[in-house]
């Protein structure tokens, strides 16, 4: 293991290459500090995931990230520019987009519809920039296009992940935050969606994962920082994270 592929630092880490830069960000809910100082740097073009058990503060970083959240202290800066304590509206207009955990869809409107809702960026939703964002997504999920028409709170819990993930393409996104992929999935679905993703990459896109699963997480990215009590405790490349003794005792059993 070299000094360049995993290193056991919090320090701020911002390169020419950063997309999203995260700096000694403070934040947590009332009295509750749930962010002590963490930094997180993530490449225009990667996949970086971000791991760690539950309740380290993962969630609370990405509702800082996406204006949900006002931080106490630190600065979130993405594509060079300060969008710290930006409105969540602003923040996607900037490329930001989020599919949230427990792939949460509107239940009682179908796929179609769900997508749609994603379309905030692109021109506010002319009809032509629409259906080329319809047909980007259903060329990624094809299943999506087959159930267009079906309320999305009938689709299985993969499909589910998959229209949420649409719904957050539709607005174009520069960074592509994807909070828990595998969550209450079968392994082999989670195949299918890393598959996707890797096409989704591939296209150009910046992929951000935040999972509980480890082994699905640092399989699958190119970078990874890993979060313990609200600051990253080790970032690097993900497969020299997963040949870690400490991770593997930590978070693969063994
Ligand atoms: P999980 O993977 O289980 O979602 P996480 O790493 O995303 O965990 P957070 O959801 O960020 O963790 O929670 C971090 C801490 O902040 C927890 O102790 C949690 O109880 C607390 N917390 C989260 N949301 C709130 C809230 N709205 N009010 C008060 N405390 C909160």
């Amino acid at each position: 293991m070299t000094a360049q592929t995993m290193q056991m630092t919090n320090a701020p880490s911002t390169t020419a290459d950063s997309l999203l830069s995260v700096q000694d960000l403070v934040a947590g809910y009332g009295p509750i500090t749930v962010l002590h100082g963490l930094n997180i740097d993530i490449r225009r073009g990667e996949i970086h995931a971000i791991v760690g058990a539950n309740g380290v503060g993962k969630s609370t970083l990405l509702r800082v990230v996406s204006g949900l959240l006002q931080p106490a202290s630190g600065r979130v800066v993405f594509d060079g520019e300060d969008i710290t304590g930006m409105r969540p509206d602003g923040i996607v207009a900037r490329g930001i987009s989020h599919a949230p955990e427990g792939h949460r869809v509107f239940k009682g409107l179908s796929v179609e519809e769900n997508l749609r809702l994603g379309t905030y960026r692109r021109g506010g939703g002319s009809a032509a920039v629409i259906r080329r964002g319809l047909e980007q997504v259903y060329a990624f999920f094809p299943k999506l296009r087959d159930r267009r028409t079906q309320l999305a709170g009938t689709l299985s819990g993969g499909e589910q992940q998959m229209c949420a993930i649409g719904r957050a393409l539709m607005a174009d996104p520069k960074l592509l935050i994807i909070d828990e992929l595998s969550l209450g999935l079968a392994p082999v679905i989670v195949e299918e969606l890393l598959h996707i993703l890797s096409r989704i990459h591939a296209s150009g896109g910046t992929i951000l994962l935040v999972e509980q699963d480890v082994s699905v997480a640092l399989g699958f990215s190119d970078r990874a920082s890993v979060v313990q009590s609200g600051r990253v405790i080790l970032h690097g490349e993900a497969r020299s994270l997963l040949d870690d003794p400490e991770i593997k005792k930590t978070y693969l059993g063994g």
